[in-house]
């Protein structure tokens, strides 16, 4: 007998109310049990995550799009800083990308198991595939828009037009009567649609991680995810890297002593590690900055403005997600193709929202670059809700370190920091749970 309607939407509003961490990691469960007992016919099961990943690849490049003309659209800075500013956040970024690859080099965790390339693309491939008749839920997925202004271009793809009307109609029903005076509101609504409209695929990711775990369980076992445990220890160990960068930066260029600013932060490194959002942590990075004793000013420029730009961690991890790939399936990326990891880590991670797997979403432009295939990075979905929270850490101490850096190495004397405000929670776009 099927559910009664209230015993569906009440299993289905705990599910969603379960935070995302929990439910991937009861699919991980789940996909482990499944891939072991189906075995090979647990194959197919990888066909959702696929599905996942092309919906948030059509989601990239509108979000970076709105995400950094909001951006450049808010920033108040003045001349001087603002040149200092730039090239604090270009100098931090580069160092998280070339620590990154160095350790992608040196530990080389995408070595430790080696994966097939992916199915062919050639065009005798294409001929053989088209004389096979489709499983339904591959036609359903080669329906699926890649891009989302793509199917609006393609008179063949009504289907993929339909898809985009009923996500974005729906995402703006919410907010149908909200009011556009300006430039600035149009922009805000355009970001919060696209942002309404990720959450719904982040929901899925747990359906995806189920899949992809099952699949690869059962048809190749578990050595993948002995890679993958390398990988972690890698992306650790970098970011790790990252942060005694700050701290060493910090006790040189700066007044402020790393233990005090550890120890004034400590709430707001607990709250990016728990939330997996810079940008929701954004006012508590900025108060536990004034409580260690910055001046306003600096506090604000590399807490709320910089942070729009600043992901040094989200650029690092995206730099060695594309190594580690590329080593797994054998290919040498050469210092050119390195050169092009670094250049479009560095404009995906200025692009990434300070929201929850935002680098996921980016990433695609990473692989594309290079010439990677994205069909790999569903493998990474099983990881990244702890690697996503350690890189969220590492955005926000990148904002820190910024501040510091800005405060210069004498003390500003200003009546009262204990008692700073932070910023409205409405003048904070973004975040995300
Ligand atoms: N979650 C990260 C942040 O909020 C962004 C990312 O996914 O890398 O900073």
């Amino acid at each position: 007998m099927p559910p009664s309607p209230s015993l569906l939407s009440r299993s289905l509003s705990r599910w969603h109310n379960t935070p995302l961490y929990l439910r991937i990691l009861a699919a991980l469960a789940l996909g482990l049990v499944v891939g072991i007992v189906f075995g090979k016919s647990a194959g197919s099961l990888g066909l959702p995550s696929q599905l996942i990943l092309r919906l948030l690849s059509a989601l990239a490049p509108p979000l970076i799009l709105i995400a950094v003309i909001q951006a450049l659209m808010k920033a108040e800075i003045k001349g001087r800083t603002a040149g200092k500013l730039a090239f604090l956040l270009i100098l931090n970024t580069t160092v998280a990308i070339t620590i990154g690859l160095a350790v992608a080099n040196v530990v080389r965790p995408g070595a430790w198991h080696k994966l097939p390339p992916p199915p062919a693309t050639s065009e005798a491939a294409t001929v053989q595939a088209l004389a096979k008749p489709k499983p339904v839920l591959e036609q359903f997925l080669d329906n699926v828009p890649k891009s989302v202004l793509g199917p609006l271009g393609d008179q063949a793809n009504v289907i993929g037009v339909i898809f985009i009307a009923v996500a974005f109609g729906l995402a703006l029903r919410r907010n149908k009567d909200r009011p556009l005076r300006t430039i600035t509101d149009l922009v805000d609504l355009a970001f919060d649609t696209l942002l309404t409209v990720l959450h719904w695929i982040i929901d899925l990711v747990p359906i995806g991680v189920f899949g992809i775990v099952a699949s690869i369980v059962g048809t190749k076992g578990f050595a993948p995810f002995y890679a993958l445990g390398g990988f972690i220890f890698a992306v650790l160990l970098a970011l790790l890297l990252q942060a005694s960068y700050y701290l060493l930066r910090i006790r040189f260029g700066s007044w402020v002593r790393p233990m005090d600013l550890l120890r004034g932060a400590r709430d707001a490194m607990t709250m990016a590690f728990s939330t997996s959002s810079s940008t929701a942590t954004m006012p508590l990075t900025f108060q536990c900055l004034r409580r260690v004793g910055l001046r306003e000013e600096s506090a604000s420029m590399g807490a709320l403005v910089g942070s729009n730009f600043n992901n040094d961690g989200t650029a690092l991890y995206e730099a060695m997600s594309a190594l580690f790939v590329a080593q797994m399936l054998g290919m040498n990326l050469d210092l050119g193709q390195q050169f092009t990891v670094v250049i479009t880590s560095i404009i995906a991670s200025v692009g990434a929202a300070g929201i929850p797997e935002a680098g996921l979403v980016t990433m695609t432009l990473v692989f594309t670059a290079v010439k990677l295939p994205i069909d790999y990075i569903p493998l990474l979905l099983t990881v990244d809700w702890f690697l996503d929270r350690s890189r969220t850490v590492i955005n926000m101490m990148g904002d820190m370190n910024v501040s510091c850096l800005l405060d210069g190495k004498t003390r500003g004397v200003e009546e009262s920091t204990i008692s700073a405000e932070p910023p409205r929670p409405g003048e904070i776009r973004g975040a995300a749970e």
